[in-house]
């Protein structure tokens, strides 16, 4: 059986550019694109301070060095590929993209990531990175001592807000309803705590500021009060958005839409795999992406092997 690729890697974020590392070195012919730019999400991060081994680094400089060493060892990795379709049954599977361009391969592996769920309002793109953060664990340590808003009434809002108030000196926690949606224990341990405070059935209308963000402008939805949240930085919780729509109807997903696999990272088609935050799973960060990329390409390669044998 011919193809142009062994295997094909579909995204170029950490688990995507992982995955590349690791098939490439085991001497498979590997094309990984990304419709976007290479880096995934890591782009997305200024400052990366939990990536062991690394003290300190940005997303961009992590995004092209682990580029570089998908392509020192034979990975080819086109950014801006933009994918139109991808048709993922049977031995030979192919992807093409915007151009025209059709590659067939012997194994995918699905690495698409996706979006952190956003509200819409005004100043949330200007203040992303300068104060609007998707990511506790990524981010929190940096507002220590300083006062920040969390929105959100989910269990990983009220569970974030526990953590963060270890850094911050005030947590506010904007919700749109006037009860949560997560589970009890989450909410009492969050009201246990004297450093957090709740502003219950608000509509965000705007982030403020000059050149970081100052505060969060939400109203009562009842009485269309408005209240100014002076915080240094702000925490969005209200849910995530994986990439997946590109293998509705061909790989098995959850109601989430994420991309259901085993422990191997097997997908329910034979020969495709999924790595990073497009599947479903608990914790999102570029080290958990990290380590999907090698366990699916591992298994790739595995099933390559049988495939030949
Ligand atoms: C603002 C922010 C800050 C963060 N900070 C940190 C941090 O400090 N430390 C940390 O560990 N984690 C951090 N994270 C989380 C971390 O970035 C992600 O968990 C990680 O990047 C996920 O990697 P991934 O490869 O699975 O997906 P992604 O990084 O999302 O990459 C997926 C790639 O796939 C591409 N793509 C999408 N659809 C398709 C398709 N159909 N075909 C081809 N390509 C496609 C996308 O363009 C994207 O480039 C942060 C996240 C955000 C949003």
């Amino acid at each position: 059986m011919s193809t142009d690729y062994d295997i094909v890697i579909l995204g170029a974020g950490p688990a995507g550019l992982t995955a590349g590392i690791y098939a490439a070195r085991a001497r498979r012919s590997v094309l990984v694109l990304d419709n976007g730019s290479v880096g995934g999400q890591m782009v997305l991060t200024e400052k990366v301070a939990n990536y062991p081994g690394v003290t300190e680094t940005s997303g961009r400089e992590l995004s092209q060095v682990m580029a570089q060493q998908a392509r020192s060892f034979g990975c080819e990795v086109k950014a801006f590929a933009r994918v139109a379709e991808v048709d993922l049954t049977g031995d030979v599977k192919a992807v093409t993209l915007k151009n025209g361009t059709r590659v067939t391969t012997k194994a995918v592996i699905i690495a698409s990531g996706g979006v952190p769920r956003k509200l819409g309002v005004e100043g949330e793109e200007r203040f992303v990175g300068q104060g609007i953060s998707f990511c506790a664990t990524c981010d929190g340590e940096f507002f220590t001592g300083r006062p920040i808003a969390v929105i959100g009434g989910g269990n990983s809002a009220l569970e974030e807000s526990v953590s963060l108030s270890k850094y911050a000196s005030r947590v506010t926690v904007i919700h749109e309803f006037d009860h949560f949606q997560a589970e009890a224990w989450a909410v009492a341990e969050a009201r246990a705590n004297d450093k957090i405070s709740f502003l219950m059935n608000q509509r965000v209308l705007a982030f403020t500021g000059q050149s970081g963000l100052a505060a969060v402008r939400s109203a009562d939805k009842e009485t269309g009060a408005v209240t100014e949240t002076l915080v240094d930085g702000c925490f969005v919780f209200i849910g995530y958005v994986p990439n997946s729509g590109a293998f509705e109807g061909q790989v098995k997903l959850n109601e989430r839409g994420e991309v259901v696999t085993d422990e191997e990272l097997r997908t329910s088609l034979p020969g495709v795999f999924a790595a990073g935050d497009v599947r479903h799973k608990r914790v999102r960060q570029i080290t958990t992406a990290v380590a999907d990329g090698t366990v699916a390409a591992l298994s790739a390669l595995e099933y390559l092997n049988e495939l030949a044998a």
